[in-house]
């Protein structure tokens, strides 16, 4: 298949790097276009006023381009520029951190995903749930491994594809579970802290509480020790609510 690949840690990130090893070991033409630098949550941002650099990664085993740009970004101009031929599948991860429930709201690896979904495009975005992972060819052995058991052909127009492996070797997980996703989002709390010249900073501290986590979904399967695979489709209409509110524009 001809694959672009992508995601929002770099285009030196381990994760990426994994993964393309190991689609190219499967005999896929894989084309990288990807950020420069780290772009992780900034969502679905794309760049309007500033110009977009691109920059060749030429090494041994790899090569890609790097983008000064968001994820997003990334995908629009490969797609329509930069690539010569159209890809049959959009690839972003493998990420450092979890991707579920409210994280796909803020993800530059799920953003990455939906645009080429949103474009046309099957997508699939990959995490790891693990914020420093150092070896990540289990994983990406695995993803590449599920590529031909997915009826890429039979899925819907715009519908992305969210895997997700547990913080342990992937030989050792529970098992592989098709759910829906967490629903709750995070406590969030900010640190200050004193900067070397005396002043004040925030950073941004979250987590998902457990007890409030419900079964069967991804964050807990995760927890779990299973892989997770979750359709996510981009029509945010309420319909319950349109329902309530139809009676307004009578
Ligand atoms: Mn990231």
């Amino acid at each position: 298949m001809r694959i672009l690949l992508t995601n929002d840690d770099g285009i030196q990130a381990v994760g990426l790097r994994a993964l393309y090893k190991a689609l190219v070991a499967e005999g896929h033409e894989v084309h990288v276009v990807a950020p420069i630098t780290e772009q992780s949550a900034v969502g679905h941002a794309i760049t309007l006023s500033a110009p977009l650099r691109v920059k060749e990664f030429r090494e041994e085993n790899f090569f890609g381009l790097g983008v000064s740009g968001t994820p997003a970004d990334c995908v629009k101009l490969a797609i329509s520029t930069l690539l010569k031929d159209a890809p049959e599948l959009v690839v972003s991860g493998i990420n450092a951190g979890a991707n579920v429930g409210v994280d796909i709201m803020y993800s530059g690896t799920v953003s990455a995903a939906t645009e080429g979904a949103l474009m046309g495009f099957p997508a699939l975005a990959v995490s790891m749930d693990n914020h420093n992972p150092e070896e990540l060819s289990g994983q990406a052995g695995y993803a590449a491994g599920l590529l031909p058991r997915l009826p890429i052909a039979a899925l819907p127009k715009k519908c992305v594809l969210n895997l997700n492996f547990p913080d342990r070797p992937v030989d050792q997980a529970a098992g592989f579970k098709v759910c829906p996703h967490t629903r709750v989002a995070y406590t969030d709390w900010y640190e200050e802290r004193t900067d070397p010249r005396g002043r004040k900073y925030y950073w941004m501290c979250g987590e998902i509480k457990h007890e409030k986590i419900s079964p069967g979904r991804d964050r807990l399967l995760l927890t779990q020790g299973y892989i997770t695979l979750t359709p996510l489709r981009f029509d945010f209409t309420d319909h319950d609510t349109l329902a309530l509110l139809d009676q307004l524009d009578s």
